[in-house]
């Protein structure tokens, strides 16, 4: 295994150890019944997916207060405060009045404070969370993933996805909460830490290229994905040898399972990769290497344009041929025709050929045409010098049907 002593950004990430448990304990919470809820038996009544994090926009007591007039109509089954206290108002088998469409099948959890303050999220207050739903989705099997769409994003602006929810996803039209401040990510892995500590990925494998192969920037890099090992993220640093040692080149991260890196000096580079999941990252990789060269130069304007002179050619089709562009893996034909006083668009082909056969249907007009070559780095220079939009440069023939 390789050594990570210039693996900084990682290291800042590492989640705390936490303590292999069997079964998530429910944190302490105070009981103070709500009259606003339906009765139910959960689970057997309806499956409970999902657990909708909302904030109460006011103090916790006020929310208490509120939740328990039945001229509100509204209910949580939880209300933590900002020193991390939680009352229970609706028990889990019953359904609470928090979410619309989702009630049925979700726990409904208010944080004392506002959308709008980052000041709601206090370290007791994130802590009760952290442990009561954790406790929720171990208990109900609700899947530890906060989805990144809302009900907008699906047919009849009606969410169906599961897992930790915000209240906005479900009802973006008039709801945000528990807003822009809510600190998802590292909230997301400190659950599924409580939940499933098991042990960090293994070091990832099959990484390439490698075997000293030469390639060009920019190039993939990519290994052999560790799905299994609820892998939410990799970290990727490619070193160049400098003549004497191997130096830091450049990372990637956050990647995914592979990642495109450049480069602008030709010579030897090695890349490792680290893995993590909520119990943290995994040792590094073997070193792949490999020669890379900078990225070559966009090809050339193609030259030999055939037809081109203002010539006249009967159809009823038109082979457009021009020279064949070393490096070049593909070329746009841009075709223009003359019609009511100027040129208009008729047609682009891409072709990995250095022809095209078309067959015109404007007859007995001009037709102008460009042609232009792609390498790995990208598209060159249209042929004559001009372009399509400036109408310069172009090839130009008279068609007859
Ligand atoms: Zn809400």
């Amino acid at each position: 295994m390789n050594s990570i002593r210039s693996f900084s950004v990682a290291a800042l990430l590492l989640l705390s150890a936490v303590t292999a448990s069997a079964q998530v304990a429910k944190p302490a919470t105070i009981w103070n019944s709500s009259p606003n809820y339906s009765a139910s038996s959960r689970e057997s009544s309806y499956n409970i997916d999902s657990v909708v994090i909302h904030t109460t926009e006011g103090t916790y007591s006020g929310a208490i207060s509120w939740f328990k007039s039945t001229a509100s109509g509204v209910s949580a089954h939880y209300v933590i405060s900002p020193g991390g206290e939680i009352t229970q108002m609706v028990a889990d088998d019953d359904i609470a009045w928090h979410a619309t469409y989702y009630n049925k099948r979700s726990i409904g959890i208010e944080c004392a404070g506002y959308a709008g303050k980052s000041s709601t999220w206090t370290p007791e207050l994130l802590d009760s969370l952290t442990k009561l739903v954790a406790f929720l989705c171990d208990s109900y099997d609700v899947e530890v993933v906060h989805p990144s769409t809302d009900a907008y994003d699906e047919p009849g602006d009606t969410f169906t996805k599961t897992g930790i929810l915000s209240h906005g996803q479900i009802q973006p039209w008039n709801r945000t909460d528990p807003g822009p401040y809510f600190p998802w990510t590292s909230f997301l892995a400190d659950v599924a830490a409580l939940i499933a500590p098991g042990v960090p990925p293994p070091a990832p494998a099959g990484l390439s290229p490698d075997g000293g192969a030469s390639a060009s920037s920019p190039i993939a890099l990519s290994w052999s994905p560790l799905d299994e090992f609820a892998v939410d993220t990799y970290y990727v640093q490619l070193d160049r040898w400098d003549g004497s040692a191997w130096i830091f080149y450049s990372e990637t991260y956050p990647a995914g399972a592979s990642t495109t890196m450049t480069f602008s000096t030709a010579g030897y580079y090695r890349f490792a990769v680290w893995a993590h999941n909520a119990a943290g990252w995994g040792p590094g990789s073997d070193y792949a290497e490999f020669y890379g060269l900078p990225a070559p130069p966009v090809p050339p304007a193609p030259t030999g344009l055939s037809p081109a002179g203002s010539i006249s050619k009967w159809g009823p089709s038109v082979t457009f041929k021009w020279g064949a562009v070393p490096g070049a893996d593909k070329y746009e034909l841009y075709l223009q025709y003359y019609s009511g006083g100027s040129y208009k668009y008729y047609y682009a082909w891409t072709t990995t050929t250095a022809s095209k056969v078309v067959w015109p249907s404007a007859k007995y007009t001009w037709y102008r045409w460009w042609v232009r070559a792609h390498n790995s780095t990208g598209w060159g220079p249209y042929s004559g010098g001009g372009s399509p939009s400036s109408g310069t440069g172009s090839a130009k023939f008279y068609f007859n049907k």
